[in-house]
């Protein structure tokens, strides 16, 4: 069962406030994921979250850019990087990007390399293996 990566706990009790996705997109590498109710889709969000927390790029909300929030899809338009994280084939986040007409530098699909499961239990070890991948591949 999931333990949170170190990274991705705050020991202090305190939110850790990021800068707004508006304000820093231009120098940014955005991380969108599909959020997908699956094994894959959930380490998918945690590996957001991990790169988010340890300075790799910021986690923007990739179901705003699908309803077609403006501010949204221009954050999207303007990133310095966009990364996208699907959990599967199916290509969910990546095609929400499509469709608004912003640009992809980096794309996974996680089932390549982790079997999808109708579960939202997911494992430490996988979100490292698959967050190490995305490090090395989209050079975070
Ligand atoms: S890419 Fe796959 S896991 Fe992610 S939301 Fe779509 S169907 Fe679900």
């Amino acid at each position: 069962m999931v333990q949170a990566p170190e990274e991705t706990v705050n020991k202090e009790n305190m939110p850790r406030i990021l800068h707004p996705c508006h304000e820093v997109a231009e120098h940014e590498n955005l991380i969108w994921v599909c959020d997908g109710a699956a094994n894959v889709g959930q380490i998918g969000h945690a590996i957001g979250v991990l790169l988010t927390n340890t300075g790799k790029g910021r986690m923007c909300c990739t179901a705003a850019v699908a309803a077609g929030s403006k501010p949204h899809v221009e954050i999207a338009k303007k990133a310095k990087k966009n990364i996208v994280i699907n959990g599967c084939s199916n290509r969910c986040a990546s095609k929400i990007l499509e469709k608004a007409g912003a640009r992809i530098d980096y794309e996974i699909d996680i089932s390549k390399y982790l079997r999808k499961i109708p579960t939202l239990d997911i494992y430490e070890a996988d979100v490292e293996k698959v967050a190490k991948i995305i490090t090395e591949e989209a050079q975070l």
